[in-house]
């Protein structure tokens, strides 16, 4: 799943509204902007695997740092902890801890059982593979990320031009990497996958880049 994990942080500004978009897209597609490092590193493994399910190439052999349950219980206490320490905020801390860990709920619902409980090479691996369904997946997914996107225009105006043009080039952006995604050739390479991956940081900057140019709409 990729632009759900977006809207899922988008729709979060409607729960703590003073936290800034690129937080909390930094929280709900936490655990993805890790993986490219564990791949880099040698430390994860991923396959390209044309038809491992009908929505991905990517066969996701081994990947229990970033992706088993246990492990992203434990991004996600790490980051409301390392939040809480900063901010000195329990709620947004609490929800930000939430979003990381709707990462691995959303990436159940979508990944065939690939996904491990725990650490150890004995864990269960689980999944209900929405992906099997590309008709399915783009219809959920985009649900949520236009819910998402919407939730988060009704809390924030923009302060400026920028304010307006960074959010909707976003969003183009976003979707057209779906479509690639989608529509284009697999990659040609694992270690293409990890930089690619690692790009994605610079998302995060960009989401930080457009709430600096909107306010919070006060909802009384
Ligand atoms: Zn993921």
């Amino acid at each position: 799943m990729f632009i759900g994990h977006f809207g899922v942080g988008f729709a979060a500004k409607r729960v703590i509204p003073k936290t800034s978009l690129g937080t909390l897209i930094l929280a709900s597609q936490f655990v993805d902007l890790l993986w490219p490092f564990f791949l880099i590193f040698g430390i994860e493994v991923v396959a390209i695997d044309p038809g491992n399910t009908a929505f991905t190439p990517l066969d996701f052999i081994y990947y229990p740092f970033s992706h088993s349950l246990l492990g992203v219980l434990i991004w996600a206490l790490i980051f409301g902890a390392v939040y809480y320490l900063i901010r000195k905020d329990l709620k947004s801390s609490f929800i930000l801890g939430i979003l990381v860990l709707s990462h691995w709920i959303l990436d159940f619902i979508t990944h065939r059982p690939d996904l491990p409980l725990f650490l150890g090479g004995d864990s269960p691996f689980v999944g209900l593979g929405l992906w099997n369904s590309i008709i399915a997946t783009v219809i959920i997914e985009s649900l949520i990320f236009i819910v998402g996107v919407y939730f988060y225009i009704s809390v924030t105006k923009a302060k400026n031009k920028i304010g307006n043009y960074s959010l909707w080039s976003f969003i183009v952006f976003l979707i057209i990497i779906y479509l690639l995604n989608l529509f284009g050739p697999p990659p040609n390479s694992v270690d293409a996958i990890g930089y690619v991956g690692l790009s994605q940081w610079l998302l995060i900057g960009w989401a930080y880049w457009i709430d600096r140019n909107r306010s919070t709409v006060d909802k009384g």
